[in-house]
């Protein structure tokens, strides 16, 4: 029997939520390239719930208890006294969501000497030292697809928020304020700006589509380019590397994965090639921008302002200077794990175990490592390495 270890979000301050706002959520088939939702045998959860954050258990607590194995949960999961380090050493099975990520580092790795399987309950495994895992021969899978859509309405809802200043506007009313000059001193249309995509993959290609109705003009870079069908269907222009890219762009949305290539990939140097007032939004990962870089840019103006919900480490320290740096629109990570997201992440962790457990392969679109290597969406989309590097930086949180 096995002994699954589950890291998740606290519970709501207020406690977990007797009622919703929406009775349901809406029924999908397929996501939009065709691909299926996850199809595990059964779910014991009410989809709409709130899954993600302790109590809620992702709905696997019946799954794994009534075939007889161990199920801990907790949220406590960074420095050496949380209860994830105490019950990591003789875990077979981690779970950990990227919004409050259990950091598998290779320190970590090395304790785990029963360790077979990481599944990540939502879409990026930079939280787990790749280059550990392969050479430990451990499993790593994530859900793909699960939330790709959540985060690109979340991006269209940062271009938007940022571009038309809303969040001051915001503000002005909740302080009781009418000062409209205040508002709209900063307040522009998208309409005929260029926006661009760093990666279009599930998310990037998304937010493209979802922006072509704007009239802007669009852009991308990628390892791969798109179908040529899509690129005229958009009438989207591919660079052949960012440099290109954010130099004529006024919004950069950053949709790659965190891997050795892309980390700090926004530094000093890059973005003094972007046009000056540009604004840039990353849902991706926090480290993929250079910390004090993004601050020092938006405090000289080149760039006009910064949104997104990722974050380096996550929970961010209360010091953290993403919280206070000026024109930002930053959220905790939240865009990949709304109510709707949750249902799907939930099953397909639920679908992923099944497998495990039945020994039957799990789907190529889920693995990231597998026997030793890159594997799945991982040969395709990563490379390599170690991003975890200053993880443990992420205890500030709680001693805060
Ligand atoms: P996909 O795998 O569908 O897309 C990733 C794309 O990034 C691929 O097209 C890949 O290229 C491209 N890419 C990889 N490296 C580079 C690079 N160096 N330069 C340019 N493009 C690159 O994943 P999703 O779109 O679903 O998710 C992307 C990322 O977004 C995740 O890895 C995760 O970090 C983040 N995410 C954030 C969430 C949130 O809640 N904020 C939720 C979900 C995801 P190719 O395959 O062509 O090599």
């Amino acid at each position: 029997m096995a002994k699954i270890l589950c890291v998740l979000y606290d519970d709501p301050i207020a406690g977990y939520p007797k009622t919703y706002p929406r009775t349901d959520i809406p029924k999908l088939n397929s996501y939009p390239d065709g691909m299926s939702l996850p199809t595990p045998h059964h779910i014991d959860f009410n989809p709409g719930d709130l899954l993600g954050s302790v109590s809620g258990e992702l709905g696997l607590r019946k799954f794994l208890e009534t075939q007889g194995h161990t199920f801990i949960v907790t949220s406590d999961k960074d420095g050496q006294n949380s209860v994830f380090e105490k019950e990591l050493p003789d875990a077979d099975i981690v779970i950990s969501q990227p919004f409050w990520p259990a950091y598998l580092t290779s320190e970590r790795l090395a304790k785990a000497q029963k360790l077979k399987l990481a599944i990540t309950a939502g879409i990026g495994s930079d939280h787990v030292d790749l280059e550990a895992a392969i050479s430990r021969g451990i499993t790593v899978t994530e859900v793909t697809y699960c939330n790709s859509i959540s985060v690109a309405e979340h991006v269209v809802m940062a271009i938007l928020a940022l571009v038309h200043n809303y969040i001051p506007s915001y503000k002005t009313v909740v302080n009781k304020g009418w000062n409209i000059a205040d508002c709209v001193s900063r307040a522009y249309d998208v309409e005929g700006m260029n926006i661009g995509s760093v990666a279009a993959g599930r998310i990037g290609l998304a937010v493209l589509r979802r922006l072509k109705p704007f009239d802007v003009k669009l852009h991308y870079t990628d390892r791969h380019r798109l179908p040529e069908s899509i690129e005229k269907e958009l009438n989207v222009t591919f660079h052949p590397n960012v440099e290109s890219l954010v130099s004529v762009c006024d919004v950069v949305s950053i949709n790659c994965p965190l891997h050795p290539e892309t980390e700090h990939l926004f530094d000093d140097d890059l973005i003094s090639k972007m046009k000056r007032g540009s604004y840039i939004v990353n849902t991706a990962r926090g480290k993929i921008c250079e910390r004090d870089a993004i601050v020092r840019a938006l405090e000289s103006g080149q760039l006009a302002g910064y949104a997104g919900d990722v974050w380096f480490p996550q929970p961010a320290p209360k010091d953290h200077p993403w919280r206070t740096m000026p024109h930002h629109g930053m959220t905790p990570h939240v865009s990949g794990t709304t109510l709707s997201a949750q249902a799907r992440y939930a099953a397909g962790v639920r679908e992923i175990l099944e497998c495990w457990f039945e020994n039957r392969p799990i789907r190529e679109q889920y693995l990231i490592v597998n026997q030793g290597k890159l594997a799945g969406m991982g040969a395709y989309s990563y490379s390599a390495g170690n991003t975890t590097g200053g993880s443990e930086e992420a205890e500030k949180f709680k001693k805060s």
